[in-house]
């Protein structure tokens, strides 16, 4: 069937939903399968491409196909588009191979002109009812095919009802409705300069080409983009004979869900209206009625009904969603397929369908999409009232979750109202490691510059905390404390709402609602644990993350961030007194100080991850992010380190740097200062020495960060080995340890044979491996990546999803020269794409033991794993 272009709907079936689209595919479906539908052709998604190949034409081959078909309809039906006796009256339908609600356009009633209306008035008895499917042929042909505005037609129908004192338009008469209709064709002669089209040939070309191009409208456009929906799939035409629920009291159509799509309940659900065509329903003209009543309104059509949706349920194994039509107390189904639904609701489905026997586990697993997860791990604005707050900016949805309060501009204002029971909300140009004490006690935060992978962005994620970051039409002002929006200006203490997962930022406070993780979230989840291989770790750089991964299902630690740690209002001075140092012997005395606060956060860490790998990665940053940057701090420092104000500040101009991401930090700082690296060792075998001690089970992975050449690998592993050996023969104690190291270097993925040979395992830091082997700067490339993205230059932020072609080639390479000279390497991944499902499913590919995330993406990185490896 190589030239086949259009299909009669008997000719079709679900699976050829890439070529009839969604809608036309299940109408052929249901044909099939015996139920009610209108009959009909579908001019196919090929069709559609052939049409852009050649100019926006239809070829003339297609042409004729169509009219082929049509005959064919006319003839089964016994009646004929235009005719003046009986006339044939079709819809015309979009359908894209996803559904795209609402997208694109429907013209009904198509085939009325001034003679066939009268025909139809005639053949149905019913005058009011025909030139009702007139008027409303005119505005729908009019505002698809011809572009006229809907209002130019609303303003008219509204004048004429309002001058009656009509409410409804049901209320409108026979005679009201020829005069709307000749309004309208005059409306349609001012606007396109032409007679409208009597002929009905002539209506049906100009109906299709209409739906091809609106595949290309930027309604379209941009649901396709938001949905990773590809641009040259095309959309199917569906030519469908009309049934008409617009026919009076015994007629009447709506839409219905055999679940609830929002709770996912097992109870029909939906609405309809009675005397009403098309979208009236949604349009919110009068308020529908909910489905149930129509079991009264109309029992032997209710019962008809329930018996479909339930065949159609069996028939697909899912929720539908159904579109059906009554006239004259006859039932047509007019559309079904998968319904939307939130995770809550999805969630539930695909674990009742299991226990209805339907599905079995692993198709439940593969029914969950792993990023919905994520709105029932935070909790979210009430829907109701998103409705009705105000907008003033959107951002970057760099972290999930609701939040709410008063702004404050720096983090010690937003610890101090905190402390009094307020609410707040972090407003910054951009955090930095100083604010995290107040991004822990803020509802949300919101900044103004930085990515997805941005300070704020990252940390918020990894606690769980609401952020927008990015948001670039916000004017920040820290100094005289206020924002500035256009000529909105919010002042400190006034209440603001972020919502994490849109970028949204609301004017005042937004009333919140927790989900609760309900028995069924339980339940799949175990199915997803027995069907998955690779383990998910997670990221944590203290017991509170950690305990909080656990519960979400944590196997292990893939990266403790020590310099995290190192933050904490208690060591801030000593960590400054080390970095500071002049002498040896003065870093010495302050890592003194440092030694037991680490190894207390270890023992604790060590605790909390009993029986589980614990990954603690060595000091990463540049020195310099640790220094006080105001005169208050450095005063203050002077005084507890007893030298001079301005032999510091000197010292903090001497560890600036012109690329502080690509200068000293990493590995090349326990280089330069073995003795950090030293007490780092000593802290971390200790602690768990101790927490072995306490009973714990521990698995201490000590890694080495930024290594881009063996010889620094050696030099380092052979130092932390002796210092830890050493302890543990001191100790007389049985502690099994790993070295390895991060690979987060484009080198150090090409010589991962050598560095394989010396370590235990490598981790893969995917967010420097992006910017190194992107040359994108991460605290940068906000400017620049959403115009990249827009102009298709790369499909997506490299940074949110892992660039496989490239970046994961580099991986890939580094997990094959590894494996094949130590094949038993242990291998994991610890940058913000272990938590993203394409690049988690990419991970079990290549082979990797583990992926580690944030707390919060632990529940999706296991869904993904399962996913992959079902
Ligand atoms: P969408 O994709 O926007 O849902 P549809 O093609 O489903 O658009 O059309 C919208 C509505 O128009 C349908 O839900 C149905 O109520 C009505 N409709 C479409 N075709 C017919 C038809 N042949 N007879 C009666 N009503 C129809
Ligand atoms: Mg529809
Ligand atoms: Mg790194």
């Amino acid at each position: 069937m190589e030239n086949k272009y259009v299909y009669d709907f008997s000719e079709g079936s679900k699976e050829m939903k890439s070529l009839l689209g969604g809608k036309g595919a299940n109408l052929a479906e249901m044909t099939k399968i015996g139920l009610p539908v209108p009959p009909g052709f579908t001019i196919t998604t090929k069709a559609c491409n052939d049409y852009y190949d050649n100019g926006e034409s239809i070829r003339e081959e297609i042409i004729k196909e169509i009219e082929l078909q049509l005959e064919n309809l006319e003839n089964n039906l016994g009646k004929k588009l235009g005719c003046n006796e009986n006339p044939l009256l079709i819809s015309v339908r979009s359908g894209a191979v996803f559904s795209m609600p609402g997208m694109m356009d429907t013209i009904l009633n198509l085939g009325l002109n001034d003679i066939s209306v009268v025909a139809l008035a005639n053949a149905t008895q019913n005058e009011r009812f025909a030139y009702d499917s007139y008027r409303r042929f005119i505005q729908m042909f009019s505002d698809v095919a011809m572009d006229v505005p809907k209002y130019k037609f609303e303003n008219i129908l509204d004048r004429v009802k309002e001058s009656k004192g009509y409410k409804f338009d049901t209320d409108l008469t026979v005679d009201d409705l020829k005069e709307i209709v000749e309004k309208y064709q005059s409306v349609y002669m001012k606007e396109v300069r032409k007679k409208f089209p009597q002929e009905p040939r002539e209506q049906l070309m100009l109906a299709i080409k209409a739906v091809f191009k609106s595949w290309n409208n930027p309604r379209a456009t941009v649901y396709r983009r938001l949905n990773d929906i590809s641009h040259d799939l095309g959309t199917a035409v569906n030519i469908q004979s009309m049934v008409f629920g617009n026919m009076g009291e015994t007629s009447g159509t709506g839409v219905a869900f055999t679940r609830n799509p929002s709770t996912g309940e097992n109870k029909l659900f939906g609405e309809f209206l009675m005397d009403a065509q098309g979208e009236d329903v949604v349009a919110g003209i009068r308020t529908p009625q909910d489905i149930s009543t129509l079991k009264e309104v109309m029992p032997s059509a209710y019962d008809e009904f329930v018996k479909i949706t339930s065949i159609l349920e069996d028939h697909y194994k899912d929720m539908q969603d159904i579109e059906f039509t009554i006239e004259k107390e006859r039932l047509f189904i007019l559309q079904t397929r998968n319904g939307k639904r939130t995770a809550k609701a999805a969630i539930n489905i695909a674990v009742d369908l299991v226990e209805e026997n339907i599905i079995d586990e692993k198709e439940a697993i593969m029914r969950i999409e792993p990023n919905q997860l994520d709105q029932l791990l935070h909790p979210i604005f009430e829907s109701s009232a998103l409705e009705s707050a105000k907008v003033v900016a959107q951002g970057l949805p760099a972290s999930p979750g609701a939040g709410s309060g008063k702004v404050y501009f720096n983090a010690e204002d937003v610890v101090e109202a905190s402390s009094k029971g307020e609410d707040v909300v972090l407003v910054r140009l951009e955090t930095s490691p100083e604010d995290i004490e107040g991004m822990i006690c803020a509802q949300g935060i919101l900044t103004a510059r930085g990515g997805m992978t941005s300070h704020a962005a990252v940390v918020a994620r990894g606690m769980g905390k609401c952020c927008v970051a990015g948001c670039s039409e916000i004017k920040v002002d820290e100094y005289n404390k206020e924002i500035r929006i256009d000529d909105i200006v919010i002042k400190e203490g006034d209440y603001i709402s972020l919502d994490g997962s849109t970028g949204c930022v609301y004017l005042g406070e937004v009333k919140k609602t927790e989900v609760a993780l309900t028995g069924n979230f339980e339940k799949l989840m175990n199915w997803v644990d027995k069907y998955k291989t690779m383990m998910v770790r997670t990221n944590a750089d203290n017991p509170r993350d950690a305990k909080a991964a656990i519960k979400f299902g944590a196997e292990g630690i893939g990266l403790c961030r020590t310099e995290h740690m190192f933050f904490d209002e208690d060591r801030i001075p000593a960590v400054r007194e080390m970095i500071l140092a002049k002498t040896l012997e003065q870093r010495l005395v302050a890592l003194d100080k440092l030694l037991p606060m680490q190894r207390e956060d270890f023992i604790e860490m060590f605790k909390v991850m009993d029986g589980k790998a614990v990954n603690i990665r060595l000091l990463d940053p540049p020195l310099h992010e640790f220094l006080p940057h105001d005169d208050e701090s450095i005063k203050a420092l002077a005084k507890t380190m007893n030298i001079e104000v301005n032999e510091i500040k000197k010292r903090i101009v001497d560890l600036s740097e012109f690329n502080p991401m690509l200068g000293h930090r990493g590995c090349r700082l326990a280089v330069t200062y073995p003795e950090i690296c030293e007490m780092q060792a000593k802290a971390i075998i200790q602690g768990a020495i101790e927490a072995t001690k306490q009973g714990a089970k521990v698995h201490p992975e000590i890694m080495i960060p930024l290594v881009g050449e063996v010889k620094e690998f050696k030099l380092i592993r052979d130092m932390i080995k002796a210092t830890v050996d050493r302890i543990i023969e001191e100790e007389d104690i049985d502690i099994e340890y790993t070295i390895g190291t991060m690979i987060e270097i484009p080198r150090a993925c090409l010589t991962a044979d050598e560095i394989a040979l010396e370590a235990d395992f490598f981790s893969f830091g995917t967010n420097d491996l992006t910017q190194m082997g992107f040359g994108y700067s991460r605290d940068d490339s906000g400017k620049f990546l959403g115009e990249y993205v827009n102009k298709e230059i790369l499909e997506k932020d490299p940074f949110q999803v892992l660039d496989q072609k490239g970046i994961g080639k580099l991986v890939k390479m580094g997990v094959e020269l590894g494996k094949s000279v130590k094949p038993e390497i242990k291998l994991g991944i610890c940058g913000e794409h272990g938590g993203e499902p394409s690049s988690v499913e990419f991970c079990y590919n290549i082979g990797l033991d583990y992926v580690s995330c944030s707390p919060y993406r632990v529940p999706i990185a296991r869904l993904a794993a399962a996913q992959a490896s079902i």
